[in-house]
């Protein structure tokens, strides 16, 4: 067993980036900078996330390997909110010296593997011992043909409110884990985690995917008026979508997708489902704003890379106002953070 301060700094870096070898890296990594190339015509697209020891996973529930796989996801769902294509990569690590290398180089090959079928490549990095909390941090560039990246701004009254997969599912993986913690105290994985019916509620939390090939294949119709990636609940971020357009959303709760799993577990835990579905949750999954006359655009994208979707409710013009729509038509204010069960109560 090496650790870094055995194998040293250099040599440990030539090790997490190795194989940067294609047409649009330049320099890669070895030198003082990478140096790449970016095509005519396209913006480039930039986003970073981190992953803090303690703050952002329970280390017993995560491999290295799993740990390096969600900081690319968390980078990638930004670039798929924005339609970029995913290219280039660098990634900055503060480790403790004690830090095994082979747990590294396992962060490491996760971290590329799910880079890998997004098309983006690690360039260069950088290494810092640190006594206390370790951290993991990740840059993405991508790229769009210019002046055709989705932002938030850019929903209209009227517009269609779309969602991909089953939001809500990684904050009942999430509950499902810490109620098998608190069952045991050691750490291990409990019984209500074990079962394998609750396995893809689990890797909605611990293995999401970003939905990068789902959101190249609609970019070019030009049916998406505003984007958003949910990574902190679908009612919270529903309200950042709404915000640059000025704009309110009626979410219809009868053309959510069904989601008998959920329904499963927020039982289970004792929660209403719509604290699971609508509070936070960082699904990773996009919130998009359809132009109506391009509604079939958007479902062909979604059957074309196998992407669950559905149209979820519609823009309003009633500025900041998130409401829930039953099928009946009665309406229920929906707080950023979540379902608010207090609202119509005296
Ligand atoms: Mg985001």
């Amino acid at each position: 067993v090496r650790t870094l301060r055995e194998l040293g700094e250099q040599e440990t870096i030539r090790l997490l980036t190795r194989g940067a070898a294609r047409a649009d890296v330049v320099v890669g990594p070895g030198d003082d900078a990478a140096v790449l190339r970016s095509d005519p015509g396209e913006d480039l697209v930039a986003t970073t996330d981190a992953l803090v020891e303690g703050r952002h996973f329970l280390p017993a529930w995560l491999t290295p390997a799993e740990r390096g796989a969600r900081l690319a996801t968390a980078n990638l769902s930004d670039l798929a909110a924005m339609a970029a294509r995913p290219r280039w990569a660098l990634l900055a690590i503060g480790a403790r010296g004690e830090h095994e290398v082979e747990s590294l180089l396992e962060f490491q090959n996760g971290l590329a593997a799910a880079l890998a079928p997004e098309g983006a490549v690690v360039v260069g990095g950088n290494l810092t011992a640190v006594r206390s909390e370790e951290w993991w941090s990740l840059t993405l560039l991508g790229s769009a043909a210019r002046g055709r990246t989705w932002t938030r701004a850019g929903a209209r009254p009227g517009h269609l409110l779309a969602v991909t997969g089953r939001p809500g599912r990684a904050a009942a993986g999430l509950a499902l884990a810490r109620a098998a913690e608190s069952a045991r105290p050691d750490g291990a994985a409990g019984p209500a985690a074990d079962d394998e019916a609750w396995r893809p509620l689990l890797d909605a939390w611990l293995r999401p995917r970003a939905r990068v090939s789902f959101a190249l294949a609609l970019s070019p119709a030009n049916a998406v008026t505003a984007a958003i990636d949910i990574s902190d609940g679908l009612a919270g971020d529903l309200a950042r979508l709404c915000e640059p357009g000025g704009v309110g959303c009626d979410v219809q709760a009868a053309v959510l997708p069904e989601d008998p799993l959920l329904e499963r577990a927020a039982a289970t835990l004792g929660l209403p489902v719509t604290e699971l579905r609508f509070g936070p949750s960082d699904d990773y999954e996009l919130l998009l704003a359809i132009d109506p006359m391009k509604r079939h655009a958007a479902e062909r994208a979604a059957r074309e890379t196998g992407t669950p979707f559905a149209f979820a409710g519609r823009f309003t013009d009633r500025r900041g106002e998130l409401s829930l729509v039953s099928a009946d038509g009665a309406r229920q204010p929906l707080s950023p953070r979540g379902f608010d069960h207090f609202a119509g109560q005296r």
